[in-house]
């Protein structure tokens, strides 16, 4: 059976599914306020669909899914999606990113059923802060929903903060210490010039935040299995590790391992690239396996090398929570 390598040398093992591009925060750097333009249901991959393809990518060597949006707990039954594909042989991994804002009510059963690995987008700790960043004030609901997935028994809990300059540049070592309190990794990440609202922002570079934070906690450089793309410090004694994902001041490209499908179906081989594939005609048009199998071969073979955030950064019309972040 055919692996998934790209033209670069590159196994891709990792697959990201937005379940829904819908959200019910305003991030400013992410969907525009007032923005209507969502994908029809009639588009969105079902359960179905989507375990056949996860089946199809674990024949070519996938090993790791990670299901995002949109917010994917606003998708109803993730936890009998989650189930399906961790029942998936060759699935080692099923991780899920989410703003917390409804994880309170599902945390437990998204651990039964198979979820591994959490990540928590949280930019501040202040509610008057993330309702002026993330468009809501959505600060309590986060908060439990964090408290509920610690105590569900997801450990270690991945806490991700975009770190913008003069919205919270000011609030870093404050999310680093009350991190190392909570026993939670965080991962501290360069924004994107992902659509207006993307560019709207204004980008801190991460270089000499993570000199301070070394110095500041006595960290040391640490490296964590399975981490991805973030760098990372730590304690010397491993208790407490902060990552740095650095897509301008110094891209991962070449370590790239994955690809993302959107909720109607669209494989896109790079975040901060235009090429894509329709997968929903071929499933909703009686394509069989083998031939949804030439399709996603020819599409890896067509991965860009690297994105163009720092060279092009008009370049990307859609923002993060269209391809799935
Ligand atoms: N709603 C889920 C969540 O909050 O994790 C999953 C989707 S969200 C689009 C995934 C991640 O993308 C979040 O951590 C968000 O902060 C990040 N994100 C969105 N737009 C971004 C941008 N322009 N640059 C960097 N990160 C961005």
């Amino acid at each position: 059976m055919s692996e998934l390598i790209d033209p670069f040398g590159r196994r891709i093992e990792y697959l990201r599914i937005s379940v829904t591009d819908r959200c019910d925060l305003r991030c400013k750097y992410c969907i525009p306020e007032g923005f209507t333009d969502f994908e029809e249901p009639g588009h969105w991959l079902s359960f179905d669909e989507m375990e056949r393809l996860i089946r199809i990518f674990a024949r070519l060597g996938l090993k790791r899914v990670r299901l995002t949006g949109g917010e994917p707990l606003l998708r109803k039954n993730m936890s009998e999606l989650a189930g399906r594909i961790a029942a998936v042989p060759g699935i080692e991994d099923l991780s899920l990113s989410t703003n917390a804002t409804q994880l309170e009510k599902h945390a437990a059963a998204l651990k039964a059923a198979g979820v591994t690995r959490l990540n928590v987008s949280l930019d501040s700790l202040r509610p008057g802060r993330i309702e002026r960043i993330n468009g809501r004030p959505a600060h309590d609901k986060i908060m439990a929903g964090i408290a509920a997935a610690k105590a569900a028994g997801f450990a270690p809990i991945k806490i991700n903060m975009v770190a913008l300059d003069g919205d919270n540049d000011d609030e870093i070592d404050a999310m680093v210490a009350w991190c190392m309190e909570q026993g939670f990794i965080l991962r501290l990440i360069e924004n994107m010039p992902m659509g207006d609202t993307g560019r709207n922002v204004r980008y801190l570079n991460l270089q000499p935040v993570k000199e301070r934070i070394r110095q500041r906690f006595g960290l040391v450089e640490t490296v964590l299995p399975g981490g991805g793309p973030a760098r990372y410090l730590g304690t010397a004694d491993g208790r407490f590790t902060v990552g740095f994902i650095t897509p301008i001041s110094q891209h991962f490209c070449a370590t790239c391992n994955r690809v993302r499908l959107t909720v109607d179906g669209v494989l896109h081989l790079c975040l901060g690239q235009e090429d894509r594939f329709e997968l929903r005609p071929l499933l909703r048009s009686g394509a069989t396996d083998d031939e949804i199998v030439q399709t996603i071969l020819g599409a890896v073979a067509k991965k860009p090398e690297r994105h163009e955030f720092r060279e092009q950064p008009q370049k990307l019309v859609r923002f993060m929570s269209m391809t799935g972040g």
